[in-house]
C-alpha cells in the first residue's frame, strides 16, 4: 500500500468529507443518547500543512487554504472552519484535523470511537494524537476486518442504538474498493441497521460511477442520500474532478443542511465548470 494522506490532507476532498462528517455528528448529538462512531480508514488523525509531503502536492491550497480565504460562509461551513481552528489552537497554525479528530471534537463525553487504520506508522502516530482520549479505541487492523467485530456496538452494558460509520478508503485499486466498500455496507446494515453510514468516493468521470450507484440502491438502508462536489467538470479520467459521499440512513433535514453547504462551497472551491449535487438515492419510505 502506497497511499499516504498527507499528501492530500485538507484539499477539496477532505473539505466535503469533513464538512458532511460534522453535519452528521452534530444531528446525532442533538439527542443526549450515547453515540458510537467507526472510522475505518481513520488514517494519521493530525496532519501538518507545512510538511513536505503536503507542500509537495500543495492540493491544501485549493480547499482549506481557499476557503479560510474567503468570505464568511454559510452555518455548516463555518461550523468546519471553527473546527479546523479549534485544531489550530490546540495543535499549531499548520495543523489539519483529520476524520478521527474531527469525531472526537464533535461527539461528546458519552460517546464512543472506534479509529481503524491498517499502515503501521499511521496507525503509531494515532494512537499518540488520541493516548489521553479515553473515548476513542484505535485499531491498527483492517477496517473492514473490524465492522464484522464491532458491530453491532456494545462496551460494558451499553448497546450504542445511534451512531455512526465512516468508511473513506484509499481506492488505490478503484473497482475493488467499491466492490469491498459495497459488501461491508451490505454486511453491516444486517447487523447494526440503525447506523448512519457515510462512504466517500471519488469522481473522475460520473459516468462510470452509475454501476456502483446501481448497487449502492439495493441496498437495505431505510434511505440514501448523495452528496458531490465537483472542482473541474467531469471531461477527464485522468484526475479526481471532484468526489462524494454516499450516505445510508441520512440523519433528518441533512439533505437540506448539505444543500446549503454544497452551493458556496462549488462557488468557492470550484473551476469553471465546478458543479455540486444532492440527490436521494432512495428516498425514505
Ligand atoms: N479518513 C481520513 C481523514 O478523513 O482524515 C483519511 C483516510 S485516507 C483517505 C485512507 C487511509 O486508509 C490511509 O491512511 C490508509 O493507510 C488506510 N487504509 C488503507 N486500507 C485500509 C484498510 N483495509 N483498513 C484500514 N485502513 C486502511
Amino acid at each position: 500500500m502506497n497511499y499516504r494522506h498527507a499528501f492530500h490532507a485538507g484539499n477539496h476532498a477532505d473539505v466535503i468529507k469533513h464538512v458532511v462528517l460534522l453535519a452528521v455528528c452534530d444531528a446525532l448529538c442533538a439527542k443526549p443518547t450515547p453515540v458510537f462512531a467507526v472510522d475505518t480508514h481513520a488514517g494519521r488523525g493530525l496532519y501538518r500543512l507545512d510538511a513536505e509531503a503536503a507542500r509537495r502536492t500543495a492540493e491544501a491550497d485549493g480547499g482549506i487554504g481557499r476557503l479560510l480565504a474567503s468570505a464568511r460562509q454559510v452555518a455548516p461551513v463555518e461550523r468546519y472552519l471553527q473546527a479546523v481552528q479549534a485544531c489550530r489552537m490546540a495543535h499549531g497554525a499548520d495543523a489539519y484535523p483529520g476524520s478521527p479528530w474531527l469525531l472526537a471534537h464533535a461527539l461528546r463525553e458519552q460517546d464512543r470511537i472506534a479509529a481503524c487504520e491498517l499502515q503501521a506508522e499511521e496507525a503509531q502516530a494515532l494512537k499518540t494524537v488520541f493516548a489521553d482520549d479515553r473515548r476513542v479505541a484505535v485499531h491498527a487492523r483492517d477496517g473492514y476486518g473490524a465492522l464484522k467485530a464491532l458491530l453491532p456496538p456494545r462496551i460494558g452494558e451499553t448497546r450504542f442504538a445511534r451512531g455512526l460509520v465512516l468508511i473513506d478508503p484509499p481506492y488505490e485499486a478503484q473497482l475493488e474498493e467499491f466492490d469491498h466498500a459495497l459488501a461491508a455496507l451490505r454486511q453491516s446494515l444486517e447487523r447494526w441497521p440503525q447506523g448512519v453510514y457515510m462512504l466517500w468516493y471519488p469522481i473522475k468521470r460520473r459516468r462510470a460511477l452509475q454501476p456502483f450507484f446501481r448497487r449502492a440502491s439495493t441496498l437495505p438502508a431505510k434511505a440514501s442520500l448523495v452528496a458531490e462536489l465537483m472542482v473541474h467538470p467531469d471531461d477527464s479520467p485522468l484526475r479526481m474532478n471532484g468526489s462524494g459521499l454516499l450516505v445510508l440512513n441520512p440523519p433528518w433535514h441533512l439533505d437540506d443542511t448539505l444543500r446549503a453547504a454544497l452551493k458556496p462551497l462549488a462557488g468557492t472551491l470550484g473551476e469553471a465548470g465546478a458543479s455540486w449535487r444532492v440527490d436521494w438515492l432512495k428516498a425514505a419510505g
